[in-house]
């Protein structure tokens, strides 16, 4: 995600139907914009255009929720085929509401574009950085080892907490950042709902420990849920709860929750 595309010349909100309707027409009448060549170059730059604003967030050019949930569904189906391990970093800016109310809410749109782009910088190519929500953003890193997942979050940590950030000619501050992570199940097909739960855990822990800290779910603490073995054995059954049951391994307090070992 970290590559950028190709800039649309095509402003869209101008865009009207019966342009679009003119173009398929190939209505000679429509004037096309002085710097593409042809029609069809014309409505590639606009399919362009649109898929680029339905897939990024446009304070920070980072995916937004939308594909983040795209590349979560694609990375579990690889890890359930392929039992490659991938990791997934939720990542929330601590005190971010001071930023806003000290210096204003356009140093705090500064802050999350320069951690935005700090992110981007941390992570390779093939990851994903997504902004989740406001101050949150998520990181999805595919074929990522236990050994080396702690040290690339604390990394990441390390770098927002040693940047320094220009709000204002003159004015420049510093911030820290909470994250927790994940590991999806391997050969299991985990949802994309269990995983980021799991990730979010460890970022309350991170957040309630004092913030500016790393949690990290490893591979041994991966607890298989009934839901996760039902969709994994759930076909087997033939419709028998029984079947299932024993093997989702019910605790006493009725949560069905099994330790992998
Ligand atoms: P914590 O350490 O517990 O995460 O505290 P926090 O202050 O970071 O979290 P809180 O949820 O209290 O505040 C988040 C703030 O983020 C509030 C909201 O106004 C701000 N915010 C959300 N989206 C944007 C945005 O796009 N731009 C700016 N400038 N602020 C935003
Ligand atoms: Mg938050
Ligand atoms: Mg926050």
């Amino acid at each position: 995600m970290a590559s950028k595309p190709p800039a649309s010349p095509v402003e869209l909100n101008k865009l009207r139907l019966d342009d679009a309707r003119a173009l398929l027409g190939r209505d000679s009448a429509l004037a096309l914009p002085a710097e593409v060549e042809s029609a069809t170059e014309y409505l590639q730059s606009v399919i362009d255009g649109l898929c680029e604003l339905s897939l990024k967030d446009p304070l920070t050019g980072l995916a937004n929720r939308r594909q983040f949930r795209t590349v979560l569904d694609r990375t579990i189906d690889m890890v359930a085929r392929s039992g490659d391990p991938a990791l997934l970093l939720m990542l929330d800016i601590d005190h971010f509401k001071k930023v806003n109310d000290t210096h204003g809410h356009q140093a705090g749109d500064k802050v999350l574009q320069t951690v935005a782009a700090t992110l981007l910088k941390c992570v390779r190519p093939m990851d994903t950085v997504a902004r989740y929500g406001g101050e949150e953003f998520a990181i999805v890193l595919p074929n990522c080892h236990a050994y080396f997942g702690g040290t690339i979050a604390e990394r990441i940590r390390q770098t927002i907490q040693d940047m320094a950030i220009d709000i204002a000619p003159g004015l420049e501050i510093s911030i820290t950042i909470s994250i927790g992570g994940a590991y999806a199940p391997e050969w299991v097909r985990s949802t994309a709902a269990l995983w980021t739960e799991r990730a979010d855990v460890q970022l309350y822990r991170a957040k309630s420990e004092g913030r500016n800290r790393v949690f990290l779910d490893t591979q041994q603490e991966i607890f298989v849920s009934a839901e996760e073995k039902n969709m994994l054995f759930g076909h087997l059954a033939l419709g028998d709860p029984a079947w299932i049951e024993g093997i989702a391994g019910e605790t006493p307090g009725g949560n069905a929750v099994q330790r992998v070992n």
